[in-house]
C-alpha cells in the first residue's frame, strides 16, 4: 500500500505551459487529508517550493534542485554545494552559447542554464570533464553535483518516513525524474511522459501532465 507519494512539479502537476493544474491540488489535497504523506521534488528553487509547499497546503518535505535542497518546517537542509557548478556554468558560458537563467540568485546547489542545442554534446563533454552531471528538465538545464538527482531526494525521504519501496510511489514526467524510477518503487507517469520513463513504469496514464495525477491517484489508492 502506498503512503508516500514523491511528485516532481513543472509537467507533472501542472499542464504543459507550466499553469498549476486546479484537479491536482485538490487530489493532493484529499490524499493528504486520508493520511498518505505527500512531497514534491523539483529542479526549481527553495523560494517556489516554499510558495508551493504553502499555498497548495503540502504537510510535509519539498525538494528543490533536483534533490540539492529540502524545505520542512521553517528550515532549509542543503545536501550539496553549488561552488563548482557556479565555476562550471561561467566556463561553459565563455565557450558555448550556455547562459545562466535568472533563478540562479536563489540556488544553494546548482546551476540552471539554457543552451542551443548545437552545444548539447560539447557541454555535455565538459561536464564530464568537470566530474559534474547535467540533466534536461524539459524547462531548463541544470548542472547538478555527483549524485545530486532525485534519485537522491527519494533516498532521504524513505530514511526520513521510514518506509521500504513499495510503500512509495514517483509521478514524473520527463528524464530528469529518472533517477527516482528505482526497481520496486511504484512508478508511475503520464500519457506524454519521457519514453525513458515509460519504459521503467509500473503505470501510464491516459492522461497528459497534471491532468493525470486524479487517475494515477486512483490507480494506486491514494485517494
Ligand atoms: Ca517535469
Amino acid at each position: 500500500m502506498v503512503k508516500l507519494a514523491i511528485l516532481d512539479v513543472d509537467g507533472t502537476i501542472t499542464d504543459s505551459s507550466r499553469r498549476i493544474q486546479e484537479s491536482s491540488i485538490t487530489t493532493i489535497r484529499k490524499a493528504q487529508d486520508n493520511g498518505k504523506i505527500i512531497c514534491l521534488v523539483s529542479g526549481n528553487v527553495i523560494p517556489v517550493m516554499y510558495a508551493l509547499q504553502i499555498y497548495i497546503g503540502i504537510r510535509h518535505e519539498v525538494f528543490a534542485e533536483n534533490g540539492g535542497v529540502m524545505y520542512y518546517q521553517n528550515r532549509i537542509e542543503k545536501f550539496f554545494e553549488k561552488d563548482k557548478t557556479e565555476k562550471f556554468l561561467d566556463y561553459i558560458s565563455g565557450i558555448s552559447s550556455a547562459r545562466g537563467i535568472f533563478t540562479n540568485v536563489w540556488r544553494y546547489s546548482s546551476m540552471a542554464f539554457e543552451m542551443d542545442a548545437d552545444d548539447i554534446e560539447k557541454v555535455r563533454s565538459e561536464s564530464d570533464r568537470w566530474n559534474l552531471d547535467i540533466t534536461d528538465s524539459g524547462f531548463s538545464w541544470h548542472v547538478l553535483n555527483k549524485g545530486q538527482n532525485k534519485g537522491y531526494a527519494l533516498k532521504k525521504l524513505m530514511e526520513l518516513h521510514h518506509l521500504e519501496k513499495e510503500d512509495v510511489l514517483v509521478v514524473g514526467d520527463s528524464k530528469n525524474d529518472l533517477s527516482m524510477f528505482v526497481e520496486g518503487v511504484n512508478r508511475a507517469t503520464v500519457k506524454n511522459g519521457d519514453p525513458v520513463l515509460k519504459e521503467v513504469s509500473d503505470y501510464i496514464s491516459p492522461m497528459n501532465n497534471g491532468e493525470a495525477i486524479p487517475d494515477i491517484f486512483r490507480k494506486f489508492s491514494l485517494i
